[in-house]
């Protein structure tokens, strides 16, 4: 899988890319991450890529030229365009499971009041956000969509069996608690079913747990539950 991220801040995503699965994802070459500054096209001489708003109002709007530079720099048959936004369709599990069939993403990471509204139009697929809050720019929600999306990447999480069991997957409910040694911590006991080897009794156990936290915290999740 290729995946370009167009952004202003390239050095943003090191640290988040340099670690752990995603790193040695990218290491063993399943995935390529190429980071692009939308500045470097600018035609501006002093790099410019953003200007103020027609009719108004605060802040500034990034350019249109540059930006639509950068994604057609990267642009081939078969990408997929990606704005990340407060105004798109919320990320999600399944559209996580998605975007992973695809071969080649560009994420495209907005800046200041957003993107001229006509690259939007003309070179974007599709616009995702990460939640009803407005982020200073696009690079947290690219390295979410990435972290998110690369789990459903083939070979990129060592044991697949446990994605599986992680909360969305396979009933639509949260995953159940956790617990490892000691059995005794500061008070609190691991649940006897855990440690009595009884497996029937135990995946019983785990599906009432997910399905009560869940009906707790998120009710809305257990309508589309397939249990
Ligand atoms: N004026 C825009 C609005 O209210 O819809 C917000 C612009 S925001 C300050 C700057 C950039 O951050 C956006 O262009 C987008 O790329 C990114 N961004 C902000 N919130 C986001 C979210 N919830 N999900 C994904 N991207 C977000």
């Amino acid at each position: 899988m290729l995946i370009d991220i167009l952004s202003l801040f390239p050095a943003y995503f090191k640290g988040p890319f340099d670690v752990s699965i995603i790193g040695r994802a990218i290491e063993s070459g399943l995935v390529q991450i190429n980071l692009i500054d939308i500045r470097d096209f600018s035609q501006n001489r002093h790099k410019k890529v953003d200007d103020r708003p027609f009719g108004g109002g605060p802040g500034m709007v990034m350019a249109p030229e540059p930006v639509a530079s950068a994604i057609r720099s990267v642009k081939k048959e078969g990408s997929h365009v990606v704005y990340l936004s407060p105004q798109g369709k919320k990320l999600d599990a399944a559209k996580c499971k998605e975007l992973a069939k695809h071969e080649h993403l560009i994420l495209l990471c907005g800046h200041y009041e957003g993107i001229d509204e006509r690259v939007i139009e003309k070179e974007v697929d599709e616009e995702i956000s990460i939640g009803d809050y407005v982020l200073t720019n696009g690079c947290a929600a690219a390295i979410v969509l990435v972290d998110a999306t690369l789990r459903f990447v083939e070979g990129v999480i060592g044991h697949p069996e446990a994605a599986m069991k992680d909360s969305f997957e396979e009933t639509g409910l949260f995953d159940a608690p956790h617990f490892t040694r000691p059995v005794m911590f500061e008070g609190m006991e691991v649940p006897e079913v855990l440690r009595q080897g009884d497996h029937q009794k135990i995946e019983k156990w785990r599906k009432a747990q997910a399905r009560e936290k869940t009906v707790r915290v998120r009710p809305e999740l257990v309508k589309g539950e397939s249990l």
